[in-house]
């Protein structure tokens, strides 16, 4: 890791030392703590647009974006009017709005796999539902899911270990029963083969096949050819529901999802941080007969006293409208700016001799430091195989340069509409100096 410029960051150190005291790591979620890069977190105060502002006043043109959610940038001025008139009615009732159903409406409309949807307050809760759901329409058990696929910590999916073609889980973190996770079916992303042994080792007590469509919480590894429509022909074949996780790529990659751009449709989807416009939002939703067996149209239990929130519904509602606004037109745009953008760190990596496998579907994006040039990165094997000690020394000269990147390898870029030429030609300044700094390790 690069050594922080001398007092730049001399508040946020303060304020560090402080929230250490009252909260494990200083943090609310442990990636915020910088521990994968050896530096001091930096703690911010403002955000407007591509930036973000720390308490110290420096500026960064910021790739986090919430880990997903601001696709129109931060402090939105369609989502902040649509929040602070919503917040004058009220915060929270406990009781049926129509603000629901107009976003439930929205969600429908675009995405294919969801007819009935429900709403919750995490990704996590998404996740953890839908999974209860699966179990519940199937009545079986088990559920597969794909080594550094990320959906939540629940239980049950709080399982990424192992490296066989298919091993019983092992959960990642203490607290989670054995019993729990062995009930977790683990196989390699975009490794057909490894799910179709699975199926026949378990097919009859196998409830769901749950997978991020776009895996992304691996850096990003976009789906191989055919994989989506292979794990839905599996699914088929062996009566087993199809899960997305879209909570990073639901109206991110496309306003229909990765389904809709892939063209695969799933029976569960997993919906979050888009569609809640940076508010705690999450959804799950899928085919009609499915979903009709959620309380209190069915049996399988789920609930929450904030779920549906008014403010949340009023953001998603805000966001949904401005990203479907002129036939879609901010695709075309995140789509130009993120091309620029991966054309200019490619040719900056190139400079500087640096060694990267860059992955991109639309927005969302990952250089990989790869050993060597030509060394491609297309499950988690292949990603935690990279050089995490030169994203470390990358991150470190990006954020000293002002660029705001998540501060682990395995994360993806998010670009906004607010990602302008300007911020575009500060970030690809930044990485020209980054990657030397990452070629010399
Ligand atoms: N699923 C996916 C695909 C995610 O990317 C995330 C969060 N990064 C989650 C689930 C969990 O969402 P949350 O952090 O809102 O619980």
């Amino acid at each position: 890791p690069s050594a922080p410029s001398t007092d730049r960051y001399t508040k946020s150190a303060a304020a560090h030392a402080r929230a250490r005291k009252v909260m494990p790591g200083g943090v609310s979620s442990p990636v915020r703590a910088y521990k994968a890069v050896g530096r001091e977190p930096v703690t911010v105060v403002s955000g407007q647009g591509a930036c973000v502002t720390d308490i110290d006043g420096n500026e960064y043109v910021d790739y986090v974006c919430s880990y997903g959610p601001l696709i129109l940038g931060h402090a939105a001025p369609e989502v902040s009017s649509a929040l602070a008139k919503a917040a004058q009615k009220g915060t929270s009732f406990g009781m049926p709005t129509e603000a629901e159903t107009v976003l439930a409406e929205k969600i429908v409309d675009a995405v294919p796999g969801v007819e009935v949807v429900r709403f919750v307050n995490s990704g996590t809760e998404a996740a953890m539902s839908a999974i209860r759901l699966a179990r519940a329409a199937s009545g079986k058990n088990n559920i597969i899911k794909c080594t550094g696929c990320y959906h939540g910590h629940t239980d049950s999916l709080l399982v990424s270990a192992g490296s066989a073609a298919t091993t019983l889980g092992v959960p990642s973190s203490p607290g989670v029963p054995q019993s729990v996770t062995e009930h977790t079916l683990l196989v390699p992303f975009n490794d057909l083969d490894a799910v179709r042994a699975a199926m026949q080792e378990h097919g009859s007590d196998i409830a769901a096949m749950a997978v991020e469509p776009i895996a992304g919480n691996m850096g990003c590894v976009p789906p191989a050819e055919g994989y989506l429509q292979g794990l839905r022909d599996l699914c088929d074949e062996f009566g087993i529901y199809l899960l997305f996780d879209e909570v990073m790529t639901g109206f991110r990659v496309d306003y229909g999802g990765a389904q809709k751009l892939y063209g695969v449709t799933p029976d569960l989807v997993c919906l979050g941080k888009v569609v809640g416009g940076g508010l705690p939002c999450a959804a799950y939703g899928g085919k009609e007969e499915v979903m009709r067996q959620v309380a209190p149209d069915g049996a399988m239990y789920q609930a929450g006293t904030l779920s549906g929130n008014p403010l949340a519904m009023a953001a998603g509602t805000a966001m949904l409208d401005s990203l479907a606004a002129d036939d879609f037109a901010v695709y075309a745009q995140l789509e130009a700016t993120a091309a620029t953008l991966e054309a200019g760190l490619r040719e900056a990596a190139a400079e500087a001799g640096c060694p990267i496998y860059l992955t991109r579907v639309g927005s969302m994006l990952c250089p990989f430091f790869v050993d060597a040039e030509g060394d491609e990165v297309h499950n988690y094997a292949d990603a935690t195989a990279t050089r995490t000690d030169r994203y470390a020394a990358f991150f470190g000269t990006m954020l000293d340069e002002g660029v705001m990147l998540a501060p682990a390898a395995f994360e993806a870029w998010f670009v906004s509409t607010a990602h302008d030429e300007q911020a575009i030609s500060q970030t690809l300044a930044a990485a020209r100096k980054a990657f030397a700094a990452a070629a010399a390790i």
